[in-house]
């Protein structure tokens, strides 16, 4: 995928050009590289992670200018609808607050009907996309995902469906009793427009083994989504963070990400997913496992996957379900320049214990990309602009990630994830309202 880098002259602020000079040189060196278009390497990301201080300032406005070179000062949202159309799992990952039994309250399956009649209801909404996604139900046939993609498309044609992980599709091919690569296109025959790249967790054998039993492997979900590419059909890349993992992880991972887009430029867009603790086994049952990333921790993922994937990867998303809203508007002036879907329904990271919410609407995704001084825009799911709005105000044209005494004070602490409870007057109405959020 070719980037708009080449098309553009980086313009290091003086700020940043000061800073260059003064921080510690092979830092310095890196980013200068990244800014002309040189491939930042695992182990210079590995550095990178290290930085406190100027460096870290450094380095955020880097990914802040490379931000910009690649996409310009649109920030960006899409109008989406979430379905998770069944929560029974018994796939058992450790992660996972959302799988329930079936026999288990609240255990819910819903039918083809009460799905398109969701997706309907979106569209009139003005979703222009529904992202399905569910546990592995024990009793579903192999044709329960092309029959909800039949479902919609009869009721909705022109709904963009984004739908199945990569661990869907292993267990729906392996219920079908087909090839990875029949049943995608079987499912694309059926209507299917792009597929989550969830399910990646971290790409690395070991920690991958403790947090899924190994039950898709790293080789099997590369192998699954590079098999999507080839048939056309784009996905979104994710990393989990924040748990029993480190650095060096995050950057093998992401450097993975990076060689599968040089083979196939199918991903559409990268979105590091910090780890959602409060309800979630490996959490609650474990001692040695982390309570979510720390702020610099996730300032920094989010910087480095833009300075590491520059040149391939054009679109880096902030999850507002999994920072909150005050915290994901920030990352937009570190290297995102996308704040992901409205949702309406977001159900797997509440499970989990997620305090933000199931939806934001399009005011306050305007709202909060205007607030940093970016020039807010509706997508569709691969990234087309649909309307542009005129900011309702702009707050701060000139913001900047410059790290807050009191957050960096709390980042120092290890696990620090309450730090990201921000006050967002909006959300928190929403909070109090959403029952069992918390
Ligand atoms: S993460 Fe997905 S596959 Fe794993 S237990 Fe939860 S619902 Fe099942």
């Amino acid at each position: 995928m070719p980037s708009n880098i080449a098309t553009l002259a980086a313009k290091p602020s003086n700020k940043l050009t000061r800073l260059f000079t003064t921080i510690d040189p092979e830092i310095s060196n890196i980013l200068q590289g990244a800014l002309a278009n040189q491939e930042v390497s695992e182990i210079q990301g590995l550095l990178l992670f290290a930085t406190q201080g100027d460096e870290l300032e450094a380095l955020i406005e880097t990914a802040d200018l490379l931000r910009e070179m690649a996409v310009g000062n649109n920030g960006s949202f899409v109008t989406t609808r979430n379905i998770n159309f069944t929560n029974v799992c018994n796939m058992g990952c450790k992660f996972c607050g959302f799988a329930k039994r079936k026999t288990e309250a609240g255990a819910e399956l819903l039918s083809f009907e009460q799905v398109a009649d969701r997706a309907e209801q979106a569209w009139q909404d003005g979703a222009t996309e529904v992202c399905i996604q569910g546990g592995l139900h024990p009793d579903i046939k192999g044709d329960h995902y092309r029959n909800i993609l039949k479902a919609i498309k009869t009721r909705v044609p022109d709904i963009h469906i984004h739908a199945f992980s990569p661990f869907e599709i292993w267990y729906g091919a392996l219920k079908s009793r087909m090839s990875t690569k029949d049943f995608i296109q079987d499912l694309i025959d059926h209507g299917l427009g792009s597929m989550p790249g969830t399910a990646a967790e971290i790409l690395d054998v070991e920690i991958r083994k403790q947090l899924t039993k190994d039950k898709l492997s790293t080789e099997q979900w590369v192998d699954i989504i590079t098999t999507a590419h080839q048939l056309g059909l784009p996905t979104t890349a994710t990393i989990m963070y924040g748990h029993i993992d480190s650095p060096i992880h995050w950057v093998a991972h992401i450097g993975k990400i990076r060689d599968i887009q040089k083979q196939t430029g199918g991903f559409s867009e990268f979105v590091p997913l910090g780890f959602v603790h409060y309800e979630s086994p490996l959490y609650t049952k474990n001692n040695h496992v982390r309570a979510g990333p720390t702020f610099d921790e996730n300032i920094k993922m989010h910087a480095i996957s833009r300075v590491m994937l520059n040149g391939w990867i054009d679109n880096i998303q902030a999850s507002w379900v999994k920072l909150g809203p005050e915290y994901a508007t920030q990352m937009l002036r570190a290297g995102v320049n996308d704040l992901g879907g409205t949702l309406m329904n977001e159900n797997i990271t509440r499970s989990s214990g997620g305090i933000y919410g199931e939806e934001m609407t399009s005011a306050e995704m305007i709202e909060m990309i205007s607030r940093v001084g970016l020039n807010p825009v509706r997508r569709n799911t691969l990234y087309k602009t649909l309307e542009r709005y005129d900011a309702p105000q702009q707050i701060n044209t000139n913001y900047s990630v410059s790290i807050n005494p009191n957050i960096a004070a709390l980042s120092a602490q290890k696990n620090n994830i309450d730090i990201v409870q921000l006050p967002y007057s909006a959300q928190a109405k929403k909070q109090e309202q959403s029952v069992g959020a918390v």
